[in-house]
């Protein structure tokens, strides 16, 4: 039937289309079903950027199994993706942030990460013209990477077309059950698409596409403001990031040299609402030339909004639920981006093997969300 394939994923972004990608791979068609344009979501609003330094050994060795399949991504897609490793700088301006990494690194490196927590001079040659006040040093990864998303999800599709199809314009508002198992999923234009495994990866709307089918799930949208400059000389490599409460994490796009950044609201501001501020791009701009001052210059050309997909614990949510054949894969927290190829991966395993291929507890849907991430 045409109507008909083995998986139904809910959602066009990296998480959908990762998962697709490698459900394909083991053989099974899919239907991907997204209600605007493939990256209409958080995937096209993020800035790019890919590390492994992360504080639970879980999320270390996904991102650390991540970095291994972009590293190879443009050779199986055939095509350029913009993948390079520039590094994460992540700078320390308090004796427990300094503390806190050091600490962070012994997992890291015990798990084989090459990571090192370095001083100023070596920042200032790696970053010049960085302003050393108060700057104690920082965790600096240079393996980490950058990459972009467009490329990527298009990659991930092109794959998904050769057993299946990509649809678009179609939103989910229905989903049926039958004796516990799931069974269709049914448009805004009451079409029916049926398949025996539905997965949920719809991003930020994970809560709202759970609701259909009576389950409450535990991801919420926060908004994150965004912008990006004019093309500049490049001159660092990295993508820095300055947790301070008023801090923010930038990177210089490989290709152009753009500057393209962020900054993690206090308080946070929850929520689906995606429009944008004059304050965060006044804010940004002070934030980015309070620590490189040469970018006070920086001719700003667009600011655009996103969400983060949070979940109580700062960690993604990847598990079967209590209805039969009805999957989460999501709450993947602002990390969703560099996380996607090895969370794709491990959902196609789980789905396809009957259990994961290690022990992903941690990312389970009925555990404890006590336990929080710290970098992010
Ligand atoms: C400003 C900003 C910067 C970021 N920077 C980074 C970064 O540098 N590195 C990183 O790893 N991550 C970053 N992120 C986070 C990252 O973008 C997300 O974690 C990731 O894109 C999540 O992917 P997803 O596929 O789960 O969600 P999404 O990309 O949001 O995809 C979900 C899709 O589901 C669709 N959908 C929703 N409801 C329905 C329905 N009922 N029917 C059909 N379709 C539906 C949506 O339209 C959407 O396209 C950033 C996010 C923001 C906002």
């Amino acid at each position: 039937m045409e109507n008909t394939s083995d998986v139904i994923i809910i959602g066009g972004g990296i998480i959908g289309c990762a998962t697709g990608f490698y459900l394909v791979k083991k053989g099974l068609k899919v239907f991907l079903l997204e209600k605007d344009y493939l990256t209409a979501g958080s995937t096209g609003r993020c800035i790019g950027g890919i590390r492994q330094q992360f504080s639970t050994e879980l999320s270390i060795k996904v991102a650390m199994e991540s970095m291994k399949k972009f590293k190879i991504m443009d050779k199986e897609f055939e095509q350029d993706v913009e993948f390079h490793q520039g590094g994460y700088l992540f700078l320390a301006h308090s004796e427990e942030k300094k503390n806190t990494y050091l600490k962070l690194i012994e997992l890291q490196k015990k798990m084989g990460l090459d990571v090192n927590y370095i001083g100023i001079d070596e920042i200032k040659k790696i970053v010049p013209g960085i302003n050393p006040e108060g700057l104690l040093g920082g965790a600096h990864c240079p393996g980490d990477a950058q990459a972009n998303p467009f490329l990527i999800v298009d990659g991930y599709a092109k794959r998904i077309r050769k057993n299946g199809a990509v649809f678009t314009n179609k939103e989910i508002t229905g989903i049926e059950i039958q004796n516990g198992r799931v069974t269709s999923v049914k448009t805004q234009n009451n079409e029916t698409y049926y398949a025996a495994i539905i997965i949920n990866a719809a991003g930020s709307f994970v809560k709202e596409v759970s609701k259909l089918v009576g389950l409450d799930v535990p991801v919420s949208p926060e908004r994150h403001e965004a912008l990006i400059t004019e093309p500049m000389e490049r001159f660092f490599d990295m993508m820095i990031v300055d947790y301070r409460d008023d801090g923010c994490y930038f990177n210089q796009n490989f290709g152009k040299g753009s500057i393209i950044g962020c900054y993690t609201p206090k308080p946070n501001v929850p929520g689906h609402n995606l429009g944008t501020s004059f304050e965060f791009v006044k804010e940004m701009g002070r934030r980015t030339a309070r620590l490189i001052p040469r970018l006070s210059s920086m001719k700003i050309i667009r600011q655009w909004s996103g969400s983060y997909e949070m979940t109580p614990d700062g960690n993604p949510i990847l598990d079967k639920t209590d209805i039969q054949g009805f999957w989460i894969v999501g709450g993947m927290c602002g990390h969703g981006f560099m996380l996607a190829p090895e969370i794709g991966w491990l959902a196609a395993e789980y789905i396809t093997e009957g259990k994961p291929p290690y022990n992903i507890d941690a990312f389970s849907l009925k555990r404890n969300f006590s336990h929080r991430e710290v970098m992010k």
